[in-house]
């Protein structure tokens, strides 16, 4: 290489673009591309690789041309950064590379759409750069400059309005997104709590909740994601009847012991840790949701009686009291109280029973509380779902250590019928946002165990949301990440 132009380009190459980084890029755009819309071969499969690099490719230059005056005092020693005057060649790369990526957009069906995307996509990012911003601003910025990756995604696939390549659109602009924020030096306050991790001591073992077998095999190993507490927490899956649990368990006096300061604060508001802020926005359309669900559902009037499990207190049975008339309890357990057997036409277990230290026993008493052809409403995070098989140890629906029992459909199921009671419906959502799962699920893969100041989780947070409203249009088709049963006590006429 001769000439010094073309030596700083590949210099500025081999700092910037042959990165494991990159490689790992291409291969989430290619490849959620590939897990949304299949390619029709080895040809297509290669020609979509190819573009995703080059888009990354492109859009990397143009961003670090962007970035050049503040890469200055933050990276002097990049090749760009160094170089004096204006960089002309760099911006001949640029438009360069626009032709194989054309070329590429017309090997594709209908290449007239891609191709005005692509167009629009860089008009959006040539306005977006050409602005001023103030520091604030940067990470706002960002928020929009990010979103050429879902594009990326969607420029090749053969119908990118589909569930699926929405779906793969969302998580890809999830995962670059909290990456981001996760390792710009804007966002270096990441914290992880210290505390003592759990010791052995404060665990006991536990035979499957369902069957009673002590034979296992290990599951899943998961951290506490929500407060970004040391530890590991080990799930088991019953070798007899497939139960999911968590075992050895953490004894039930240190559950206590390992909840964040807040929880201590706010009895009840539980282990969010540095989600708190995030539920307590979603938390009034969470109870509008389980009213509506339940009246859905369970038909109550003013001599109705009902029974919110309700740890949280979280309000649910008043609002229900007032919009039925119907007199509504709520109790922190079952077993607490002198309750009268056989005196409900509802109960509700709304994010308990995963909890729960004997879920089969607390269906059985929830079943004797019931009057004969009673309601009993559970809502649980669902294992057979997308987000698990998203994100598997750091799926929010573990919630470890606070969850003792992971349900799928079947053996949540098995459970109730063992205790009784008959499955009227069966839901595959529940009353709490399924979004709620997406975002943390790609944070916590992200942030893996470290606990991040929640104020920077909101803008990530409603940024997400108003990207996956197409498919959160389609929440109860999905099986995105709850589920609820609709059961019921039978009566003397079912014999
Ligand atoms: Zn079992």
């Amino acid at each position: 290489v001769s000439s010094p132009s073309a030596a700083e380009l590949l210099g500025y190459w081999r700092e910037r673009i042959v990165k494991v980084r990159t490689a790992l890029l291409v291969v989430l755009v290619a490849g959620l591309g590939f897990l949304a819309d299949p390619p029709t071969g080895t040809l297509q499969a290669l020609a979509r690789i190819a573009l995703a690099a080059l888009l990354i490719t492109q859009f990397r230059l143009w961003d670090d041309l962007a970035d050049r005056d503040h890469d200055r005092q933050r990276h002097p020693e990049r090749v760009l950064a160094r170089h004096v005057g204006r960089a002309t060649h760099f911006y001949a790369a640029l438009g360069v590379l626009s032709l194989p990526i054309v070329l590429l957009l017309l090997s594709f069906p209908n290449p007239a759409w891609r191709i005005a995307a692509y167009g629009s996509l860089a008009l959006v990012v040539a306005v977006v750069y050409g602005s001023q911003v103030t520091a604030h601003g940067r990470v706002m910025r960002m928020g929009w400059v990010l979103l050429k990756y879902p594009v990326f995604v969607l420029l090749p696939l053969a119908a990118p309005t589909s569930a699926n390549a929405l779906v793969a659109a969302a998580v890809v602009y999830l995962v670059v997104m909290l990456y981001d924020w996760a390792t710009s030096p804007d966002a270096e306050d990441l914290r992880r709590a210290r505390r003592d991790p759990a010791d052995a001591a404060m665990f006991e073992p536990v035979s499957c909740y369902a069957c009673g077998s002590a034979e296992s095999v290990p599951f899943v190993n998961a951290e506490d994601d929500f407060s970004g507490m040391p530890g590991r927490f080990t799930f088991v899956r019953c070798r007899n009847c497939r139960l999911a649990y968590q075992n050895p368990r953490l004894k039930r006096e240190h559950l206590g012991r390992h909840l964040p300061q807040h929880a201590a604060r706010h009895p009840g508001a539980g282990d969010w840790g540095w989600l708190e802020p995030l539920r307590a926005r979603a938390a009034a359309k969470y109870e509008r949701e389980k009213v509506a669900l339940v009246l859905r559902h369970a038909q109550l009037g003013p001599r109705s009686r009902a029974l919110d499990v309700d740890g949280a207190h979280s309000g649910f049975a008043a609002r229900l009291g007032q919009e039925t008339g119907a007199q509504c309890l709520a109790v922190d357990q079952l077993e607490n109280g002198p309750l009268e057997r056989g005196g409900f036409d509802l109960i509700t277990l709304w994010d308990r029973l995963e909890q729960d230290y004997d879920p089969a026993g607390t269906l059985r008493a929830a079943r004797d509380l019931l009057v004969p052809g009673g309601n009993l409403v559970i809502e649980v995070p669902r294992l057979d779902s997308l987000t698990w098989r998203l994100y598997h140890e750091r799926w929010p629906g573990i919630r470890a250590p606070r969850n003792t029992v992971l349900f799928t459909r079947q053996s949540l199921q098995m459970m109730i019928e063992a205790a009784g009671l008959q499955v009227v419906e069966h839901l595959p959502y529940g009353a709490f946002p399924p979004y709620f799962y997406l975002f943390a699920g790609a944070a916590f893969k992200v942030l893996k165990g470290r606990s991040p100041d929640a104020a920077h989780a909101v803008l990530p947070y409603l940024a997400g949301r108003v990207l996956s409203f197409p498919l959160l249009l389609l929440e109860r088709r999905l099986d995105l990440a709850l589920q609820t049963f609709v059961c019921r006590r039978p009566g003397p006429a079912d014999g």
